[in-house]
This record gives C-alpha cells, sequence and structure tokens, in this order.
C-alpha cells in the first residue's frame, strides 16, 4: 500500500508507467526497502534492480525471484508489485527467522514490464534473457520522441552491469491470476505450468457492392452477412475442443461502410489461443475451412492470413513439481493453470529454470484501477515463494 502510493489515481488504482519520475520514485523506495534488509543493489543497462542477499557459498549461481514495478496508465495496485515485494518479503522472512541459504537470493525489478510507453512488453527481460539486442531497447522510442536509453538515464538508472550473460539457478515470479478462474473455484495458489500459445490472422471477405434498394436479396453477394457468419462459427469452434481456446474476433472494418450500400468487402481479425501448439495449429486449419465453407456457399472470396505465432512457453518440470509440493505441504489449496498474459518469467524460461505462483484477484479484473486482491492470499502465495526459494537455494 505504501508502493501504491507513488502514482496513485482517484479512482484508487496506479499509473506508474515506465521510466518516469514516478518509476523513479519507486524504484528509490524498493532500493532503500532493499537496503534496509541488507542487500547488495547491482543495476544493469536495461535498468533492471537485483537485490542480493548473499548466501554461504557465493559462487553459486543465484535463486532470482521477483516481477515489476511499473503498471498501466489505469492500472492497479498488485499486478507486478505484489512479485517485486513478495521477494522482499521472502528476504525479510529470511532475515527474521536467521535462515540463511546456500545459494544467494536475487529479488529482482525488470524494467517496462507493460510496454505502455515504448511499444514492448517485457522488454528488460527479453534483453536479459537474450531474445532482444540491448541496443535495439536502448533505441526504441516514445511517442514524444524520447529513447527508452535516454529516459533511463534520466531517472537515474542506467546501471554499469552487463545484462544477463551469468547462469541463475532458478527464477521464480509470483503474481496475480488477472483472471477468475482460481476465484471462481475457491483455490488459493495456481500452479502455472505455462504461457497460451497465441495464432492471429487477417481475414478478408470479398463480394460485391450494390444498392440497398433495388438490388434483390437472392442477387447479393454480401461480405458482412458472410462475414457474420464466420464469425458466429468461429465462436461455435473454441466451444468444441476441451479445454476452451479463446477465439476473439475483436476488430471489423466493412467497405465502404455505407447505412445504403451492400458491403461489398470485410476485413476482420482473428486472436485464438490455448496451451497446446497442436490444437492451435489443428483449429487454425479448422477455422479457415470453417471459413472457406461460408465462403463458397455465399460466393464470396476469401483470404485467411495468419499474421503473426507465439509458441506457448512450459515452465520447468522441476519448478512446477516444487511449487505444487509446497503448496500441498502448506496446506494452501491450488490447481494447476496456464497464463493466459504474457510475463517476463516467459522470457526467462529461455534462460533459466522457470516457475511462477498466481494467486487469485477480485473478479478477475487487471489492468484497471479497480483492481484488488485479499490479504490471506497474497501471504499464501508469498509463503509457498519462500518454500520453493529455500527448496532451490537450499538452507546452509
Ligand atoms: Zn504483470
Amino acid at each position: 500500500m505504501d508502493m501504491a502510493r507513488i502514482g496513485a489515481t482517484p479512482g484508487g488504482g496506479v499509473g506508474r508507467l515506465a521510466l518516469t519520475e514516478l518509476d523513479r520514485e519507486a524504484r528509490d523506495l524498493f532500493v532503500r526497502w532493499c537496503r534496509e534488509t541488507g542487500c547488495a543493489i547491482r543495476i544493469d543497462r536495461m535498468g533492471n534492480i537485483f537485490a542480493r542477499r548473499p548466501g554461504s557459498e557465493n559462487e553459486r549461481a543465484p535463486v532470482m525471484t521477483g516481477s515489476h514495478l511499473d503498471t498501466q496508465p489505469l492500472g492497479g495496485k498488485f499486478d507486478g508489485i505484489y512479485g517485486v515485494l513478495a521477494g522482499l518479503e521472502v528476504v525479510r522472512t529470511l532475515n527474521d527467522a536467521d535462515v540463511h541459504t546456500g545459494a544467494p537470493i536475487d529479488i529482482v525489478n525488470w524494467t517496462d514490464e507493460e510496454g505502455v510507453r515504448f511499444g514492448s512488453g517485457t522488454l528488460a527481460s527479453a534483453v536479459f534473457s537474450g531474445l532482444c539486442p540491448l541496443n535495439d531497447a536502448l533505441a526504441r522510442t516514445d511517442l514524444d520522441g524520447n529513447t527508452f536509453g535516454a529516459e533511463l538515464e534520466r531517472i537515474g538508472y542506467a546501471g554499469a552491469e552487463p545484462v544477463g550473460g551469468y547462469p541463475v539457478a532458478a527464477f521464480f515470479e509470483a503474481h496475480i491470476e488477472q483472471g477468475p478462474i482460481l476465484e471462481a473455484e475457491g483455490k488459493t495458489v495456481g500452479v502455472v505450468l505455462g504461457a497460451q500459445g497465441q495464432r492471429c490472422f487477417k481475414v478478408t471477405v470479398t463480394g460485391e457492392e450494390g444498392h440497398a434498394g433495388t438490388l434483390p436479396m437472392e442477387r447479393r453477394r454480401d461480405a458482412l452477412v458472410g462475414a457474420a457468419r464466420m464469425i458466429d462459427a468461429l465462436n461455435a469452434i473454441a466451444f468444441r475442443h476441451e479445454p476452451h481456446p479463446v477465439i476473439t474476433v475483436g476488430a471489423l472494418k466493412v467497405r465502404p461502410n455505407s447505412r445504403n450500400t451492400i458491403p461489398g468487402q470485410v476485413v476482420f481479425s482473428i486472436d485464438s489461443r490455448h496451451p497446446d501448439n497442436a490444437l492451435l495449429a489443428a483449429i487454425a486449419t479448422e477455422m479457415q475451412q470453417g471459413c472457406r465453407r461460408i465462403a463458397g456457399d455465399m460466393q464470396l472470396d476469401l483470404d485467411f492470413e495468419q499474421i503473426s505465432e507465439r509458441a506457448t512457453n512450459v515452465f520447468d518440470d522441476r519448478c512446477v513439481a516444487s511449487i505444487r509440493d509446497a503448496a500441498e505441504r502448506l496446506g494452501i489449496t491450488h490447481r494447476d493453470i496456464y497464463s493466459g498474459a504474457g510475463h517476463d518469467a516467459c522470457n526467462l524460461t529461455h534462460y533459466a529454470p522457470t516457475g511462477m505462483i498466481f494467486v487469485p484477484c477480485e473478479d478477475g479484473i487487471s489492468h484497471n484501477e479497480k483492481e484488488n486482491a485479499r490479504a490471506e492470499d497474497l501471504v499464501a502465495g508469498c509463503d509457498v515463494l519462500l518454500h520453493v526459494m529455500l527448496e532451490h537455494a537450499e538452507v546452509a
């Protein structure tokens, strides 16, 4: 709640965009809190902040946890922030209990997870994980033409350390679910198996324009009626598979978009997501065939083009198992779950064994000032995080 004062919005949320004055304030507070626990601070060239609690064997690779302190313009108090402060709480608890680990523990704040200003989410963890070149990231500009690199300098967080390039024993991220499943099922912890894959398409349906008053119904090639049937068919495809993929048609362009002209062309988008890459490929074929059939029946032309593809992220088996076992041992209700959203942890799967812990949020609402989570759920998630960190860093 102290962190949420920085950038507090009138609606009870937080607006704290990456590399702004508010981001600087949040970082300063985080660094102060970490120093108070005895952690040493390192900052890399992407502004990622690492707070290290030494282990008894400091040549060992660190066990890392964290998330992000930046938010959406009208974001909440918990998305990202929870994961960073849960890491801090793990370190405070180890200090209070005078427990020492073999491997060092790093708490990380990843720079610019939200991607609002510079147009690319989870940017700094992508550089860390070797998925994006450092210079490309530093050269990105916001709408006012400020570069990421210059803004990082301006707020005083352009560190000297190289980005990544050293071994990490394991990475764990605690995060609110940002969806309704845990709350609906009365489960406290989500054991995240991975993040679902995504395929996006651009569909162009072409018929023929005509006068809305003079062209008889049976002679029309109405592209919008065709698109409407396709959209309904796409929605039905989602319900034919278990567990349901999510299929969304969210953007539509109608030509000429005139009240009294029969629509001659419609371009619409499809966003499809599912945890299973094979099923995602299968429904892509199914969607295309479904649209072709309707186009054929209605004498419409169809262009069905895939415009992007992101494969499913799978988290490390041992990390996943240790999260599930810790919840079980602690008597915390849990279920396996897939992340619908992307996270820094998804990038880290390319770098180190990675796991993720979800806790419920109220009504599944996130990226919203109303975002809320219950203290007891946040505590339970943090408790699971503590135990998996201890297991991987090993009590000295
Ligand atoms: Zn987040």
